[in-house]
């Protein structure tokens, strides 16, 4: 089992710093709970946990004001392939795949 900070930091590399839903600069380390600045991340479940999303391979950073806008909306099907290659980046780096790999229907694009 991978310990969640090397996700994490492998997810920040990832996005070069950047929120998922704005993709302004996320401020590093704003992580300690119950201190989170508005330019800090959090964990962004892709899909969302009460719509039945893992936690593991289902998560992105975000900042905690952009994740809290989003809610339990779901992503459209380009956020959800750009979420998937976000993850996929970190997997690839991991020294096997995680446990559970995510699974993220992508519909055809009109
Ligand atoms: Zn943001």
């Amino acid at each position: 089992m991978y310990k969640p900070r090397r996700i994490h930091f492998l997810l920040y590399q990832a996005q070069q710093g950047r929120c998922f839903h704005c993709l302004e600069p996320m401020l590093d380390r704003v992580w300690t709970r119950g201190k989170r600045g508005e330019k800090g991340w959090t964990q962004e479940h892709v899909i969302p946990l009460s719509q039945g999303g893992g936690r593991a391979g289902n998560v992105v950073l975000a900042h905690r004001l952009c994740n809290g806008r989003r809610g339990n909306q779901p992503l459209s099907d380009i956020d959800l392939a750009r979420a998937r290659m976000i993850i996929a980046a970190v997997a690839a780096r991991l020294p096997t795949a995680p446990p559970v790999l995510p699974y993220i229907p992508l519909r055809r694009i009109a």
